[in-house]
């Protein structure tokens, strides 16, 4: 990967840690990564832990949670930049059982969710990538969707993470039906004030973009939908990564403003042009 220049001012919000499993590099060093590339600030936000057995393998146990929160707040220190503690977690029929009252409880800064799985299917893992060419593709992304609007609707979350993330291998529905999926999720999200992020993890994969794209990040502008910056980084110099890129993006859509969080309340900050 290229070490390219990141444009500065702008947050990081989308960090895993090791803990997961399939991580690089320890705290220090995204911190200091985030530093030399020109971000401000940083959250960590990686994948909760989940008590009912949901996806183990991606994830730390429950038993793990306190050690990831101490490994954050370890890098929580007048030298910038400054860092916050959020997390990923995962919407899944069920999951609200757990989330309703163990989110409250952590003090996060700032909370993702992701919909990683389609009945079982572990949709953009490349183990099981092939999946794709048996199945209806727009019926999957339709299914897709459908669990998004749970998730906005469950009213958990702080921002959506990766919105258009079946699209990761290639595999789109036709752009009409794109929209006609993605509308209500978006007025919803407009109604409860839920933000969307910027993933520019999609750079690093073979669909070439970032999630979302910029159709949909103009139907986004268009209902005043508050956005974030992520680089959904695994490795410290993955952070900040494409963030010119995703700017322009953010820009060439209509908005003027990003959000930071803090205490998962939001405030709007203008995005240097
Ligand atoms: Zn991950
Ligand atoms: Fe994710
Ligand atoms: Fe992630
Ligand atoms: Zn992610």
């Amino acid at each position: 990967m290229k070490n390219e220049i990141v444009k500065p001012d702008l947050p990081d919000y989308h960090i895993h840690t090791p803990l997961c499993g399939h991580a690089e590099g320890d705290v220090h060093e995204y911190k200091t990564a985030a530093r030399s590339r020109g971000v401000t600030s940083l959250c960590f936000t990686d994948h909760a832990p989940t008590p009912d057995g949901y996806d183990p393998a991606h994830r730390m146990t429950m038993d793990q949670f306190p050690l990831y929160k101490s490994m954050v707040s370890e890098t929580q220190t007048a030298e910038p930049p400054l860092v916050l503690f959020g997390i990923e977690a995962d919407y899944y029929e069920g999951c609200e059982n757990h989330l309703r009252s163990w989110l409250p409880e952590q003090n996060f800064d700032f909370v993702i969710g992701s919909v990683h799985f389609i009945d079982g299917w572990g949709f953009d893992n490349p183990s099981q990538r092939h999946v794709w060419d048996s199945v209806d593709v727009t019926g999957s992304w339709r299914r897709y969707f459908c669990l998004l609007k749970m998730l906005v609707d469950s009213g958990l979350f702080d921002a959506v993470g990766h919105f258009d993330l079946p699209k990761k291998f290639g595999y789109r529905p036709e752009k009409g039906d794109l929209r006609e999926m993605a509308l209500p999720v978006l007025d919803r999200m407009a109604e409860l004030g839920i933000g969307l992020e910027i993933n520019t993890s999609g750079l690093r994969k073979p669909v070439k973009e970032c999630y979302p794209s910029a159709e949909i990040l103009s139907w986004s502008f268009e209902r005043c939908i508050p956005i974030c910056f992520g680089s959904d980084a695994h490795k410290p110099q993955e952070i900040g990564f494409g963030f010119d890129l995703a700017l322009d993006l953010a820009l060439e859509a209509g908005y003027s403003h990003h959000f930071t969080s803090e205490r998962r309340v939001k405030e709007l900050k203008r995005l240097a042009a």
